[in-house]
């Protein structure tokens, strides 16, 4: 483990432990990944998260097409969209993933959310997308998250799960609550026939507040 991994190491385990603690994930569920120079840290596949300890973390250059890997455990059988939305997005230094069970079911139903709570602007736009069907794991799925996160800083997954990505790894655990905080709303909205839906100017000028509002990157400067 190199020192300047450290202290990623532990704030990745503490986040899994968290999401666990909040009813986001459980078991082995979802994955978590930060972004280290030119180095992806990912979580180990498979390991539940009351067993994850920082040195299981795996490290991965984000620029090696074949995902190589350094690690005493293999990542995360997820790393492929891990990696190209930290490629793709360079405003994201951390990438999570869960099966948090309202956005899950939303998921199934391959219900995007629309603008029910002016939250949802926290997420760049009037909508959160989702992202097609591919099996866990495979190329394809990341290729239709990547797309579905276009402009956005989360997505459903169809009849899989959520990802949301932030500066850093506190602001996408604010994102992944807020996520599901939405996908609670819109559920029990829809039991009582739907709600009225902000305009896009509504959320577009609410957007503008939400830059210095919510959970910031710590500021390096
Ligand atoms: P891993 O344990 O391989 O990270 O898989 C969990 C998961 O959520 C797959 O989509
Ligand atoms: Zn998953």
């Amino acid at each position: 483990m190199t020192e300047s991994d450290h202290d990623a190491r532990v704030a990745i385990v503490a986040a899994c432990r968290q999401l666990d603690r909040d009813g986001l994930n459980r078991g082995a569920s979802g994955n978590v990944s930060v972004r280290s120079g030119r180095v992806m840290l990912i979580t180990p596949s498979a390991v539940g998260y009351d067993e994850m300890t920082p040195d299981m973390i795996a490290r991965m250059p984000l620029d090696d097409p074949d995902g190589a890997w350094e690690g005493p455990r293999k990542p995360s059988s997820e790393w492929r969209f891990h990696r190209d939305i930290l490629r793709a997005r360079l405003d994201m230094g951390a990438v999570v993933h869960t099966h948090a069970p309202f956005s899950t079911i939303l998921a199934v139903a391959r219900r995007p959310i629309p603008a029910i709570h002016y939250m949802i602007a926290a997420f760049g736009g009037p909508d959160i997308r989702v992202a097609e069907y591919a099996r866990y794991g495979t190329a394809e799925l990341s290729d239709y998250v990547v797309a579905a996160l276009e402009g956005r800083n989360g997505c459903l997954m169809a009849n899989h799960g959520m990802v949301v990505g932030g500066a850093d790894l506190t602001r996408a655990m604010w994102l992944a609550v807020e996520l599901e905080a939405l996908a609670h709303q819109y559920y029990h909205a829809l039991a009582i026939g739907g709600g009225h839906v902000l305009s896009d100017a509504e959320i577009a000028e609410t957007a503008l507040g939400f830059a210095s509002y919510g959970v910031q990157a710590a500021d390096d400067s």
